[in-house]
């Protein structure tokens, strides 16, 4: 649209309609900046004119111009000063909306649905949750790389789309989320092009993961086994890590534990913060379910005990929590939308109750209950390994099976991986008399009853 074209127009009509005087005074040196949605901008001299005008000549001017111009809704006057500053303003507003375009054509693989709101935070996830959310609110400054671990289903590809959804939502952070598997998938594909000479792929590939400033790496185990992906990745790692870029990185194991990983990257993964995520608890897997149900699309009331039969049998995993939950719904509704029960959900997850680490009795949930306290594992509780970090947690078990059950040594000895019973009767003595003396050990004892009776409120 030519501005000067129609306010010349403009110009040569009002002319018509008043003196040659006012017409110099006022009109002669004025100009059309924009036309923007029915609003012409015109630039006047001084700021006198812009009262003047508006007082005198409003009625004809709208006259004059909503006869040419149908969308026309009314006149702003600026001096050119002003003009300057608008135009500046303008500019700043069509960068944002230029940025705005081109992260959102960005792919940041991360998935919307998980976020800190939807994470249940409880002793067992607690330290991981926290320190994610500081390296969502401050990336690349304070915990750099931040290496999450722990057993499958407990919660870390959750927790690394929740820092990077909220990074991506509180700045203009360019976030990349992949799993290892897709790392090495790009790496191989860029290899196997470049053998058809295709050397633009090469860039992409460094483009795409070397120029963003939040790289989270999912399942980094999985990199162990090809050398020269593990070489990339280290590339990589060093060129966003010297520009204080955020690296977020998981895997079921601690980096310690990666033995088939080169030793500099396991070196590199430790100079920020390691964090750990174990199993849930009665406690947590109650206020998992509750959430989960509560998220769900299905309105159903699902009794308290429902819940808790759910957190008590299906244990460990928050995976399978989720399936039986989902499961539990699904079975009611296919029974032409019954009550749910607890007789219901006994029917209805046979297959998780039986999958999960199913407690027929308390000695079993003590077990499990002082495993999890320990961070041993049951059969160590029940193997035959005398060193302190095993020995001592078996004893204490011992201790609590005799306490709060009713059962006989003999039988705790067979629970106990066949131990002869003056074993247990030794190790419960043992507990008795160090309890007394000990206030660690009974402030630990106290935990672990209270633990053990929330479960029992079956
Ligand atoms: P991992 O990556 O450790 O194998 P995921 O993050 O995939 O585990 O978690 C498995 C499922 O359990 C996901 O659907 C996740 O939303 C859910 N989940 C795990 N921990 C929690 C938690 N603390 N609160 C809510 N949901 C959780
Ligand atoms: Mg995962």
């Amino acid at each position: 649209m030519n501005y000067t074209i129609i306010w010349d127009h403009f110009l040569e009509k009002i002319k018509e309609k008043i003196s040659t005087l006012s017409y110099e005074t006022w009109f002669k040196d004025t100009s059309l900046y924009s036309i923007d949605n029915g609003i012409y901008r015109i630039i006047v001299p001084m700021s006198i004119h812009k009262t003047h005008i508006n007082d005198k000549y409003k009625d004809i001017i709208d006259e004059l111009l909503s006869t040419e111009d149908s969308n026309y809704k009314k006149v702003e006057y600026f001096l050119q000063d002003e003009i300057q500053s608008l135009k500046e303003e303008e500019e700043k507003q069509d960068e944002i909306l230029d940025k705005k375009e081109r992260d959102s054509s960005f792919d940041t693989n991360l998935i919307k649905k998980y976020t800190f709101e939807n994470f249940v935070v409880g002793n067992s996830n607690r330290l991981a949750h926290a320190t994610a959310v500081a390296v969502a609110e401050n990336p690349g400054s304070i915990y750099n790389p931040l290496f999450i671990y722990g057993n499958s289903g407990l919660g870390k590809t959750h927790l690394m789309h929740a820092i990077g959804n909220y990074i991506h939502e509180h700045s203009n952070k360019k976030v990349l989320y992949v799993t290892s598997d897709k790392f090495i998938e790009d790496f191989v594909g860029i290899n196997r092009k470049n053998n058809n000479d295709n050397f633009d792929v090469i860039d992409i590939f460094k483009d795409k993961y070397r120029n963003i400033d939040v790289l989270i790496i999912d399942d980094i185990q999985f990199l162990g086994g090809t050398t020269q992906s593990q070489q990339e990745f280290f590339h990589t790692f060093n060129s966003l890590y010297n520009s204080n870029k955020q690296i977020i990185i998981s895997s079921d194991r601690s980096p310690d534990d990666l033995k088939k990983l080169e030793d500099r990257l396991k070196t590199r993964f430790c100079w920020g913060i390691t964090v750990d995520i174990q199993p849930p608890n009665f406690d947590l897997r109650v206020a998992i379910v509750k959430k989960k149900i509560a998220a769900s699309i299905i309105e159903k009331n699902i009794p308290d005990d429902v819940i808790e039969y759910i957190a008590f049998n299906v244990s460990g995993d928050v995976r399978q929590l989720e399936g039986s939950i989902n499961r539990l719904l699904a079975y009611s509704s296919m029974m032409g939308g019954c009550d749910i029960t607890v007789d219901l959900a006994m029917d209805a997850l046979t297959d998780y109750v039986s999958k999960g680490s199913y407690e027929k009795d308390d000695i079993h949930k003590i077990q499990r209950i002082v495993s999890e306290y320990f961070k041993i594992s049951i059969d160590d509780l029940k193997s035959k390994k005398r060193n302190y970090n095993v020995a001592f947690p078996r004893q204490i078990a011992m201790y609590l099976c005799r306490t709060c059950t009713d059962e006989s040594f003999p039988k705790l000895g067979i629970e106990f991986g066949g131990k002869d019973h003056s074993t247990v009767i030794h190790s419960c003595d043992k507990i008795e008399r160090e309890i007394k003396v000990n206030n660690e050990l009974s402030q630990i004892i106290d935990i672990l009853k209270r633990e053990i009776n929330s479960c029992s409120k079956k």
